[in-house]
């Protein structure tokens, strides 16, 4: 995973082998449309990613009741870092700034590591 180089992580591994032991994620909540886990390259100390498990592009592209379940998701991984850590951000990255093009929202807290 860490030798990755496509541009879509979640669809190419981190989804179809989020359970067969080919990926090391560590997932906090899964539903049927949501997956949430530790980020295995944080870029703070609490670093969650929030994605949908079906492809969708970006937030901009994001729309229906995928868009309710993954708010919900999100909001309840919010809540707990949040509750934990007393401050959480929300974000997503579009264009230039999305190097993954699966839409993914990160949640984190805390000092950036690098
Ligand atoms: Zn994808």
């Amino acid at each position: 995973m860490t030798d990755y180089s496509g541009t879509d992580i979640y669809c190419d591994l981190i989804i179809p082998h989020r359970t067969d032991g080919k990926t090391t994620i560590h997932i906090i909540k899964e539903t049927e449309a949501i997956l949430a886990y530790y980020h295995t390259k944080p870029f703070w100390p609490t670093h969650i990613v929030v994605t949908p498990k079906v492809h969708v592009n970006s937030l901009l592209e994001l729309d229906g009741t995928l868009a309710d379940e993954l708010l919900a998701v999100v909001k309840e991984i919010a809540e707990m870092v949040k509750t934990e850590k007393g401050a959480a951000r929300v974000t997503t990255n579009l264009g230039e700034y999305q190097d993954n093009k699966h839409l993914h929202i990160h949640v984190n807290s805390g000092d950036p590591l690098r």
